[in-house]
């Protein structure tokens, strides 16, 4: 089937023979997910690792980094923490929701449980308004038979806009098919219509404001939508990480500044504080 483990840990990246992480035909790729819904049984299966555990820059949340080879490609995967949302509520989410929305994976697989594919599909939607190039792995199927749920995969590969793949991740055999997603990812057009949650209107409106400030602004392929709200939203956890990406000059720009005052203003006329935002964007 082509699938090969490469070396495990972070140091075999570099050392990958003939495929250097500088090589176009390296690639990363981030394994997001829901806590308990076989991602480290993915990881484990493509990589032949057991868990490695690495430390991230300044956090003290472990995670896990091996390759997998896969056709004429090696692929570097990350197994980033167990997540329910990017909202974030503890250390592991924040490093999650960092990972996805600052490192630039070059594809996410979104593991899922298929016996649970409702709740799953929030952190999926959440995932796809952040990045252009995902996967949606629905795991568990064997379980999900032994429930008698069935699973259309079509259907929701139709829904959703992005390539979906079953599999059974205790049996290797079917991660081919992952692979085969993923490498057809790659060579992909970004997705032009990253999901596009919608807000209730007097959000929507205030969006407007800073998503016009940060039309002018290179982004560097991050969604203005997304950032708009974040900063909005005034998730101060978030500054530094914006500011590694795009530089502090952003946070400060006086345009920026003047148009969140303006949205602001509009949800106050609202009747629409800080908290009420919090939970109307998780709400939605
Ligand atoms: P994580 O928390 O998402 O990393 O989940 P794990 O990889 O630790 O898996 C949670 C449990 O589900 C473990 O007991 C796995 O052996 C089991 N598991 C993972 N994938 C499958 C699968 O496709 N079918 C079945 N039956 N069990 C699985």
């Amino acid at each position: 089937m082509g699938l090969t483990n490469a070396s495990v840990g972070r140091r075999a990246i570099g050392s990958a023979p003939a495929l250097s992480p500088d090589s176009p035909s390296h690639c990363v790729v981030a394994l997001a997910g829901n806590p308990n819904v076989g991602k480290s049984t993915v990881f484990n299966a493509l990589t032949g690792m057991h868990q490695h555990t690495g430390n991230w820059p300044g956090k003290t949340v472990s995670s896990a980094q091996g390759v997998t080879r896969f056709h004429d490609r090696v692929y570097s995967l990350v197994d980033i923490p167990g997540t329910y949302s990017l909202l974030a509520h503890s250390p592991e989410e924040a490093v999650a929701r960092d990972y996805i929305c600052f490192e630039s994976p070059d594809v996410v697989i979104v593991v899922c449980d298929a016996t649970a594919l409702e709740r799953n599909l929030n952190l999926v939607l959440q995932i796809m308004e952040v990045h252009s190039h995902v996967v949606v792995c629905v795991n568990l199927l064997d379980e999900a038979k032994r429930k008698r749920i069935n699973v259309d995969l079509v259907a929701l590969e139709d829904w959703l806009g992005v390539r979906v793949v079953g599999c059974i991740a205790r049996k290797k055999k079917s991660l081919a098919g992952l692979m085969q997603a993923v490498e057809a990812e790659l060579t992909a057009k970004p997705n032009p219509c990253r999901a596009k949650i919608p807000y209730p209107d007097v959000i929507e409106r205030a969006l407007r404001y800073p998503m016009h400030a940060l039309e002018k602004v290179d982004l560097d392929d991050m969604d203005a939508r997304w950032l708009a709200l974040k900063l909005l939203d005034q998730d101060e956890n978030l500054y530094a990480s914006i500011e590694a990406r795009l530089g502090n000059s952003l946070l400060t720009l006086p345009d920026l500044q003047e148009s969140l005052e303006d949205a602001w203003a509009e949800l106050c006329n609202e009747g629409v504080d800080a908290e009420a935002l919090h939970d109307l964007v998780a709400t939605a």
